[in-house]
């Protein structure tokens, strides 16, 4: 059995760790094994903490890019220092695979690193004015205070991919992770305030409903930046919205694999089980449907049906192991709800039948099942575990009208030789990421990335997209009266 030491979280308001209620947490691989304890705060601490960031990011404001992109230089330091530390507690507390986990905190200091030397770039242009005797600019001014809230799925990846941002922007942070990872974002903050001003990040650990509402509804703060459920993404843009915040909201996906009937089937079958199974599934990029065209059908169902057969399900800290368990209680009935819905209404194509390990966990075994229309229950929401479902194709047209087939639109695949069919893919699918002969997934931190449809409020992370979100653009004019 691997033991992690019990690792005691705690919300961070200017610099100091706040006192509040304990919960404790059991690790989903191994339900008997207490990995960390939670001190959550409530709602009234939310002004402390916008009040905290607003004085810190005057002075952080006032610091050259240059200054402030050496101490995100220094924070990417730390996290790779960290990195071992970080992945394990990640994976022991949410189950993601340590691999994964590894990849992910690397992901983070890449993060870091690419906003860091945005500190030494231009923020803004030279514009011509119709007086020759008037100077005018544009520069990038910081908005001041930004709340982020994130969920649990890339405890890393997801606040690093908006917290360096922010502040190479010149904004302060108060950040509510997803409780279900906040022992990650405490141990993040433990090595982040070793180099950061007091005050700079702010992170609370408490509700959804409570703190992240008060965060929303009373919180003076300038922009939100949330990534979480459709549900909760559309409410916060309402209240956003209604109090005139700049928001950005990335939501949930129900992304598809396209087969076509000229696809190398061995590569495209690698590619399906990482788009969707890694994580167990649990990625707002994972592909939950596979749409594949008639005639390739019986021979792709053969090599899933032995594929998937041969996966390896088990404790997240085993490296051996290709998918952990899902992340906690909630995920688990959730997720099985629709299993048993599955095994009712629709024919099993591929399952792995044993768990690779005798602990109790939260281990839920892949499954690809057929048998269901493009407007089944299965084949429309986002079931964030480890499950598709397959549908039949006539031909490539109907295929791009089932991928498209969805109110989602985040992440879209499809697996072909041919270069015009690829082309055509990639011009007439409604999602913000679509590629050929790749999983479903992310992008690289240097690209943009969101979704269309209800899967994000059409605005994109990371890149140069992201300056443009943590920043307000000021035109400036100067007369020369000489
Ligand atoms: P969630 O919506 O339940 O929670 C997300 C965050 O919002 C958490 O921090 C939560 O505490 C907070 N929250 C919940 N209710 C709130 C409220 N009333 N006011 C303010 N904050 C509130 O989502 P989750 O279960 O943590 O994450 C899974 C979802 O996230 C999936 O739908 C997945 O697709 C989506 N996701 C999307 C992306 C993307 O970039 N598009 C990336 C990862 C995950």
């Amino acid at each position: 059995m691997h033991m992690t030491n019990v690792y005691e979280a705690y919300s961070v308001i200017n610099g100091k760790q706040q006192d509040g209620g304990a919960t404790t947490i059991y690790n989903p691989s191994n339900l008997s094994e207490h990995v960390g304890i939670l001190h959550d705060v409530s709602s009234p601490v939310v002004e402390e903490a916008t009040e905290a960031a607003k004085h810190a990011q005057q002075a952080w404001a006032s610091l050259s890019g240059l200054k402030k992109g050496a101490t995100l230089e220094n924070l990417a330091v730390k996290l790779e220092e960290n990195k071992e530390d970080i992945a394990t507690l990640a994976s022991s507390e949410m189950g993601k695979p340590i691999k994964e986990m590894k990849g992910e905190v690397a992901r983070g200091v890449q993060l870091l690193r690419y906003y860091a030397a945005e500190g030494s770039r231009s923020d803004g242009d030279v514009i011509p004015a119709a007086d020759p005797q008037v100077h005018q600019y544009s520069k990038r001014v910081p908005l001041g205070v930004v709340g982020v809230i994130t969920p649990w799925n890339f405890p890393v990846a997801i606040p690093i991919w908006k917290i360096a941002p922010a502040l190479i922007c010149g904004n302060a942070v108060v950040w509510k992770p997803a409780k279900q990872a906040a022992l990650t974002a405490s141990k993040i903050m433990d090595v982040f305030q070793e180099v950061l001003p007091a005050g700079l990040i702010n992170m609370l650990i408490g509700s959804g409903s409570q703190l992240g509402n008060t965060l929303l509804e009373k919180a003076t703060i300038d922009a939100l930046s949330f990534t979480g459920s459709t549900a909760t993404g559309l409410h916060a843009a309402a209240i956003c919205a209604s109090r005139n915040i700049k928001y950005q909201t990335e939501m949930g996906g129900k992304n598809v694999a396209v087969v076509l009937d000229d696809a190398d089937l061995d590569k495209t079958v690698s590619a399906i089980l990482s788009g969707t199974f890694t994580s167990a599934g649990q990625k707002c990029t994972a592909s939950s449907r596979i749409v594949a065209e008639k005639t390739i059908m019986p021979a792709l169902k053969d090599k899933l049906k032995t594929a998937v057969a041969e996966l390896r399900v088990g404790e997240a800290l085993d490296e051996q192991n290709f998918l952990g368990p899902v992340s906690s209680k909630d995920q688990y009935e959730k997720v099985n709800g629709y299993i048993s819905l599955a095994k009712k209404e629709a024919n099993v194509v591929a399952e792995t039948e044993t768990i690779a390990s005798d602990q109790e966990g939260y281990y839920i075994q892949p499954l690809i099942v057929e048998g269901v229309d493009a407007n089944h229950t299965l084949a429309q929401e986002e079931v964030f575990g480890p499950f598709a479902v397959l549908l039949e194709a006539e031909d490539f047209d109907e295929a791009i009208d089932i991928a498209n087939h969805t109110d989602y639109g985040l992440s879209a695949s499809i697996f072909t030789n041919d270069l015009s069919r690829s082309h055509q893919f990639l011009e007439r699918s409604e999602a913000g990421m679509v590629r050929v002969n790749l999983e479903t997934a992310g992008v690289e931190f240097q690209a943009p990335f969101g979704g269309m449809k209800m899967s994000s409020s059409h605005t994109r992370e990371q890149g140069q997209a992201a300056l443009e979100f943590y920043s307000e653009t000021k035109t400036c004019a100067i007369k020369h009266n000489g």
